[in-house]
């Protein structure tokens, strides 16, 4: 691989067929992702409700693409048949690079990572799309640790342009083209950033969290805070953020950064007192996926 003005070029190994573990909000996002620009993916899961939404949602987007005079009918099935949802690993021999997109807890990530590293073939590379957990302690169970790396898409995949790729102590060069490459198929802009927890975009992110958290937690009104940061300009305030996002995740990987970072995010979990995500969290106020957050969905 030749580095040339930061950019990893040529020799990737061609990702023919991918699989992603996972098929939740980011799981279903990057297999309709990865369909609709023409590369086929498994979409394990261990729940067959979860495998029936992600199809679900993935038909939706094609769908609309479809109303938009974007696709024919027949594309439309084409694509989606790109699409291979499945509860077991059995066809994980054949697939050349894996998106790991389950639930944010280093433990879980560290078991599924290391069950399909034994199904795979020698060369497959291996990636998460952790939020926040360092990929040098993901790879820590890895017997290959040098094809694993980060592939962390935003919410919602298939509107957010970039990919960060992390790159971890062991991660080769090799892995980090593949994966690189990948996104661009997908039709990303994929960025290589180094290991810690958070990455780049959510330490930006997570702070942000943080102070709109301690301003609800002081009473101030969330839905004067939203509006406030729309009329400064970013799209969305943090509020409505969180409830695309998922209680949960931000819980997770709050927790993730609080241990990483103590002194600039003790107030997003893991210190003494509940933070006001935490509260929203415990009494099942999930967001857009339960459709009830901060706001109340249809
Ligand atoms: P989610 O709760 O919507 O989906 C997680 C899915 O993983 C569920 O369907 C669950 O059944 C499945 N799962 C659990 N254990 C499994 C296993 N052993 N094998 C296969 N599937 C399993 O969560 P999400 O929001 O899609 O987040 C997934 C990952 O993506 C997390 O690491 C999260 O931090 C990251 N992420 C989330 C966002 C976001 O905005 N939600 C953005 C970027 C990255």
């Amino acid at each position: 691989v030749k580095k040339k003005g930061g950019q990893y070029e040529k020799q990737a190994r061609p990702i023919k067929q991918a699989a992603v573990l996972g098929a939740g909000i980011m799981g279903g996002g990057i297999a309709y992702q990865s369909a609709s620009k023409g590369t086929p993916i498994l979409m394990k899961d261990i729940k067959d409700d979860a495998l029936a939404l992600g199809l679900k949602e993935a038909r939706k987007l094609f769908a609309k693409q479809a109303e938009r005079g974007k696709l024919s009918t027949e594309q439309m099935a084409e694509k989606l048949a790109n699409i291979r949802p499945t509860l077991s690993y059995g066809d994980f021999g054949h697939v050349d690079l894996v998106v790991e997109a389950v639930v944010e807890n280093p433990k879980v990530k560290g078991a599924v990572l290391s069950e399909v590293e034994g199904l795979v073939g020698e060369d497959t590379i291996l990636t998460s799309n952790t939020s926040t957990i360092s990929i040098d302690r993901l790879a820590e169970n890895l017997t290959r640790p040098e094809n694993f790396c980060g592939m962390h898409f935003f919410n919602p995949v298939h509107r957010m342009p970039l990919v960060e790729v992390i790159r971890g102590e062991k991660t080769s060069d090799a892995a980090v083209a593949a994966t690189v490459a990948y996104a661009r198929a997908m039709g990303k802009t994929p960025i290589v950033v180094n290991d810690c927890p958070g990455f780049l975009v959510n330490r930006v992110l997570f702070p942000y969290f943080g102070g709109f958290s301690q301003l609800v937690e002081q009473g101030a009104d969330f839905q004067h805070v939203d509006r406030v940061m729309e009329k400064f300009g970013w799209p969305m305030g943090p509020a409505y953020l969180l409830d695309v996002v998922g209680m949960d995740t931000a819980v997770h990987a709050g927790e993730v950064m609080a241990e990483g970072f103590p002194e600039r995010m003790g107030g997003m979990g893991g210190g003494g007192t509940k933070s006001a995500i935490q509260v929203m969290f415990e009494n099942e106020r999930l967001g857009q996926k339960n459709a009830k957050g901060f706001y109340a969905y249809e």
